[in-house]
Order: structure tokens, then sequence, then C-alpha cells
């Protein structure tokens, strides 16, 4: 086991078809040898778990990777490149300590690579920079670096510079150590062969090294003396330097390569080793009390108390595998951790690494680690844990609405039970992704992030579930909100089977514009309702926020308030409590104005020039709001925000448009109030 400031927690992060696959393979192939060796156990635990691989496919590895590169320990975390996948991206920036940018060597900075940055940016995750597809007609190492310091406004500053370009691109120059690096292809890039800087490279290597130097000494006052008096600087401490500078975000080292041609894939990782954080860089990490809410500091240590994040579940027929990143102290294999989120314990059955191609059972894992756990019954994505003496709140990622719904039928009335239990299973592993069963019509409606993210999840039931099911168009995901609060009083009497099933609750909705999901507060004691019936009026509650009213539209931006509740003897029931907390729903909602909200996108289109024109008017006709425009290289990118119901398969009409030359992004950015005129063109 690699010592604590030997762990890299990384990401990899890049738009689609930048190459982040690739480079990931790459990582994984030249480290193969080396886990090999590190890993000794590792030939049986493989046998014991290869059947469930083979039966999980990709699955088991797709959340976090762990191999050896030298004697560094890197949990490799995915970050898939598409925007409808951004949760995926949320949760694994939430719990890496640092992260390469992937960008393609012709295109430089595209759409999503931007997106993906931004929220690097949020959640202060320092970063490293691949420019890769160097060998590609038409690339160009410089414009790239220019494109990330100019779009992304990073401090993009090469470490190394392309050897031979496009066809002939062959290696590396290394600007620290002034020497080349060329990749032979017979060993598929294995060996490595170093020489020296061939004369015609000289002037361009010196001076980009200058440039190094001169960004490095930034973060260094010795370096910056010894550098400015024209003495040559120590190699190390130019590598400590960056280091700080990385570390900080101040800086971003770019490298570069081709990893399809198994070129430069070796100094990155070397790289990552160099400047990215262990775990402990950070050295404290901030959460709050559940009970008090007060701030509560943790040192990241082994020695400090249990706090842990799970930041993904995979399901699995042998019982979901939940990731888990742990801060500080150690969990234990078959001991109880205390879940913030339930106020229950729950027992962690069995700990696992997850490797490249194995899972490797292990008996604890402490501060820093990334594992997977087997065994848990009420824990999920987003929750924390720790011990009950010293519990800690950690903020969870955050999740956004999810933007576009469809109708699903199973093929058969028979499949419909495995239907639901899939669906159920797709949500827990995948908080875009939500399920509800329609109140009038009984029909199932499922919705996600976009078109692809609903088409996947649909195939995965194929494959993964084997429940065959047909699916309606998608169409926007509208919600409502409420202007203003109201009361509402809902009352069930009713008999059942001979038996009369008695409740009554109140409650109100108080509008809360701030808040990511709508809760429910109950001030009910269990002096006036006996406890256990207080989580049927909170479920009756959510259900009718779910539900949606009339419109069916779930409610969001809100908060519902059990202000009181009766109780009779032998008559009240969890079945009275959670149709009366419902209809109370729904009174109060008659009288607090509710407001049909839309989903509104942050777009980026590019377009070649002479298409401009008739695009950004098309587009304000659109209700679009334009924020930017640029013109690089005879492309036009256009920026702003459009309500996504009027660009619903837009892609299609824009190729139309712009002979196929023209792209557009679109990501959900927030909800905002249907126009009085248009809610009347729009049958919701
Ligand atoms: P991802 O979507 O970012 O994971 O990108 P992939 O790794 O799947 O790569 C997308 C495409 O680019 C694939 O067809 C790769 O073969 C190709 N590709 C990846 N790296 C390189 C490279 O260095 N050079 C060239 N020419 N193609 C590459
Ligand atoms: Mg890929």
């Amino acid at each position: 086991m690699a010592p604590r400031q030997k762990i890299r927690n990384i990401g990899i992060m890049a738009h689609i078809d930048a190459g982040k696959t690739t480079v990931s393979e790459r990582m994984l192939f030249y480290s193969h040898k080396e886990h090999r060796i590190g890993d000794v156990d590792s030939g049986t635990a493989t046998m014991d778990w290869m059947p469930e691989e083979q039966e999980r496919g990709i699955t088991i590895t797709a959340a976090a990777t762990t191999f050896y590169w030298n004697d560094y320990r890197f949990n490799l975390i995915d970050t898939p490149g598409h925007v409808d996948f951004t949760a995926e991206v949320e949760r694994a920036l939430r719990v890496l300590d640092g992260a390469v940018g992937v960008f393609c060597g012709t295109a430089g900075v595209q759409a999503q690579s931007e997106t993906v940055w931004r929220q690097a940016d949020r959640y202060n995750v320092p970063r490293l920079a691949f420019v890769n597809k160097l060998d590609r007609v038409g690339s160009d190492f410089f414009r790239a670096v220019e494109s990330i310091r100019s779009r992304l406004r990073a401090n993009a500053v090469p470490i190394q510079i392309s050897l031979g370009a496009e066809k002939g691109f062959v290696g590396v120059i290394d600007l620290i150590e002034r020497k080349v690096i060329r990749f032979d292809d017979d060993s598929l890039g294995e060996k490595l062969e170093e020489g020296e800087i061939p004369p015609e490279y000289q002037e361009a290597a010196e001076g980009a090294r200058d440039k190094l130097v001169e960004a490095a000494s930034e973060f260094d006052d010795e370096l910056l003396e010894t550098y400015l008096s024209g003495e040559e600087v120590d190699t190390e401490r130019l590598h400590a330097a960056i280091r700080v500078g990385t570390l900080s975000q101040e800086l971003v080292p770019v490298l570069c390569g081709a990893a399809l041609r198994n070129k430069g894939v070796q100094p990155l990782m070397d790289a990552v080793c160099r400047y990215l954080p262990a775990p402990e860089d950070a050295e404290t990490i901030c959460g709050t009390s559940p009970h008090s809410g007060k701030e509560v500091i943790r040192q990241l240590q082994r020695e400090s108390p249990l706090a842990a994040l799970t930041f993904k579940t995979v399901a699995d027929p042998h019982g979901d595998l939940v990731y888990v990143r742990i801060y500080s102290g150690v969990m234990e294999a078959g001991a109880q951790v205390y879940n913030s989120r339930t106020e229950k314990k729950d027992r962690a059955q069995k700990i696992y690494l997850m490797h490249a191609n194995d899972r490797e059972a292990v008996e604890e894992a402490g501060a820093g680690e990334i594992v997977a756990v087997v065994g848990f019954k009420d824990t999920s994505t987003g929750d924390s844990l720790s011990v009950p003496s010293t519990t800690i709140l950690l903020e969870p990622p955050t999740f956004p609405e999810t933007v576009v719904s469809m109708a699903i039928e199973p093929v058969t009335i028979a499949d419909r039970d495995r239907l639901l239990e899939s669906l159920e299973k797709l949500q827990r592993e995948d908080p875009t992704f939500r399920w509800r069963s329609d109140k009038e019509t009984g029909q199932l409606i499922v919705s996600g992030m976009g078109e692809l993210h609903l088409e996947v999840l649909k195939d995965r039931l194929l494959r993964e579930f084997r429940v065959e099911a047909v699916v309606g168009t998608p169409r926007v995901a509208y919600r409502q909100t409420i202007r203003k609060s109201a009361v509402g009083r809902g009352v069930f009497e009713k008999q059942v089977g001979g038996k009369t099933h008695y409740a009554v609750v109140n409650l109100r909705v108080e509008p809360d514009p701030e808040a990511a999901h709508p809760s429910v507060e109950s001030h009910l004691t269990k002096e006036a309702v006996p406890l256990e019936f207080h989580p049927a009026i909170e479920d009756g509650a959510r259900g009718a926020l779910a539900a949606g009213g009339i419109l069916g539209f779930p409610l969001i931006q809100l908060r519902v308030v059990v202000s009181a509740a009766e109780f009779r003897p032998g008559e009240s029931s969890l079945l009275a409590y959670t149709a009366a907390a419902s209809r109370a729903f729904d009174q109060a909602l008659e009288v607090a104005e509710t407001v049909v909200l839309e989903p509104i996108m942050a777009f980026e289109i590019e377009v070649p020039e002479e298409y401009y024109g008739s695009i950004s008017g098309d587009f304000v006709r659109r209700r679009a709001v334009i924020q930017d425009v640029e013109l690089e290289q005879g492309l036009r990118l256009i920026r702003g925000t459009v309500p996504l119901a009027e660009v619903f398969g837009y892609s299609n009409t824009l190729r139309s448009l712009s002979q196929g030359r023209g792209t557009i992004s679109l990501e959900p950015q927030a909800y905002a109030p249907v126009p009085e005129g248009v809610a009347q063109r729009f049958r919701f």
C-alpha cells in the first residue's frame, strides 16, 4: 500500500472525443506491470471475482480504478464528456484531488471542456492540461495552449513542447530537463528513448523554457532572483515552484502527446505524481455538525475520527457497490458507521479496492482512499459517514433538476414489475434520473438530463436488466412553483374493509427560491400524533410535491411545513395520514398561485461566419438571449441562454441551416417562469 503522500485521486476531463478514454487506457496499459509486481495477492483475488466482473462488464471499473505508477497509487475517477452526464462529472469533482484536462490538438478548447473546467474551478481542483492528437493534420500545440489561455482564462504554461508535428510528430521536448523523449513504436510506446534536443529546436525550446521559469518564479522568490541574475536554475527547485503554482491553481502546466499513437502518456503520469496534490495536501476538510449546524473542521489524517462521503452507487445483483471517499479516520470492513442523512448506523460489510481488472477485498481503508463498499442497507449517493460520537455532515455534490421526460411502458404486462424494479435501480445509481407513475393515467414517466441520457438509459434497461420497453417522444420536463404561502387542511375518513380510517393534516406551503430541492418539515409533536405515523405524513406531502397537482408538473423552490394533525386511537392509520397530507397539500396549492417553470439552457453554437446572420436571427426568434459573440478563424462562436422548449431537436435544424457545419451544445442552467404569451402556445 502506498504511503499517503503517494496517493493521487485524479480525474480526466475532456470534451467528448478529445481522447479521455484513449489516455486512460494507455495509463492502465503502461502501469500494468507495476501493478502486478506491486500486488502479489491479486492473482487469487482476480480469480475469485472474475465471474462477477465478466457479468458486470465495464461497470465495475467505471467509477474508480486503482493502479500503480512507480510507487504512486492512482485512483482514477471517471468523468464522462457529454453534458447529459454532468452529474457524473459533478460527483467526481467533489471527491477527487486533482484533474487532467485533455484537449484536442486541432480543436483546442471545446464547449464541453469549458463546462467541466468551470465545474473544476468551482470545486477548486488543481489541474494539468494535456494537448492530445498532435499527430493529426491541422493540429498545433501552441494554438491549443493559446486557446486554453484565452478561453479558459487559465495561466497555462507548457512544460513540454512537441517534437515534430502532424504525421511527423515523434515525441516531446522536456523543457525542465532539456531533453527529448521519443516513444518506441514497436513496444507500443512502452520503451522511451531519451536524447539531446536537436539544434533546430534549440531556440524554440529555450524560449519556451524561459517563459516557464518566469511563470514558476512567481511562486518562489529565490528562483526569481536566480532567474533574473541569468544564472542556471536548479531543476528540483523549478519542479517545486511549479507544484506550488499548480496546487494554488494559479498555474496549469501543459504537456503534449498523441495517446492513440502511444506518445506522451508516461511523462503525463510523472507530472501527475510531481505536481498534483496528495490527499493530505489540502490538510483539512470542512463540514457541519448534523445536530447543531455548526462548522466542523477535520484534519485529513487516519488519526482523526472518520469522515467519508459516498459519491456513487452501482446497482449490482450481489448487492450495490457504494463508492466512498474517506477524508479522515479509518473505516473497517464489518464495522458500523453513522450515516448523517438517515441518522442511523449502517454496516460496511465488505470493503474493496477497485483495480483495473478486479477488486480486492481489504480489511480497512483510511484517510485519502477511495473504495467501494458492499452491504450497506440504507446508504446512497451523497451521504456523509462518520462515527456516532463525532458526527459530520459533508456537503454533498449538487445535482441539477431533470429537463427532459418521456413515457415508458413494458412490452408485455408481465414485464411491468421488472421494469419498475429496474427503474428503481437506475434511479439509485443516477441522481439525475427520475421516474414516477402519473397519478391520473398510471403511465410511467422517466426524466433525465437530455435526449441522449434517456436513450442510454433505455439501452441499459434492455442490455443489463433485460426488460424490453417502448418509449414515447421525449418532451420538455416542466416544473411548477408557488408565488405565495398558503395553508391547506386535508381530512380523510373512509371505511376500508369494514374498518374506519381517519386522519386530519394541516400544512403550509412557502416559496423557497434558493432551495436546490423542495423540503418537507414537520412541527408535529409525538404527543399530538404518535411517532410511528410521522413518516406517513411526510411521505404524503412528498408524493404530492412530485405528483404536481392538476397540471402534473413536479413542484420545486418551495418548502412544506406540517403544522398540525389530529389523531384518533384505533382509527388513525398510515394510509389515512398519507392521503390526508396529500389532500392538504393539493388544497394549499389551489391558493398559492402556481407558476409553470421551464428549463433554460446555456447554449454555445459554432458556425462558419457566412451562416452567422441567419442563425442568430433564428435564435432570437426562439427567445434566446445572446450574451457573447466571438470570431475565431472564420468561425463564429455564439453564447447565451435559450428556453429548452424552443430548441428541442435543434441540432438537426442547425445542421440543415448550416449545411452540416454548425454545432450546438446545450446545458441546463435554470428554471424560469414561462411568459404569459408563450404559455398559450404550449399545451401543458
Ligand atoms: P473521449 O470521448 O474523450 O473518451 O475520446 P476517445 O478516447 O474515445 O477518442 C475519440 C476518438 O479520437 C477515437 O476515435 C480515438 O481513436 C481518437 N483519438 C484519441 N487520441 C488520439 C490521438 O492521439 N490521435 C488521433 N489521431 N486520434 C486520437
Ligand atoms: Mg470515451
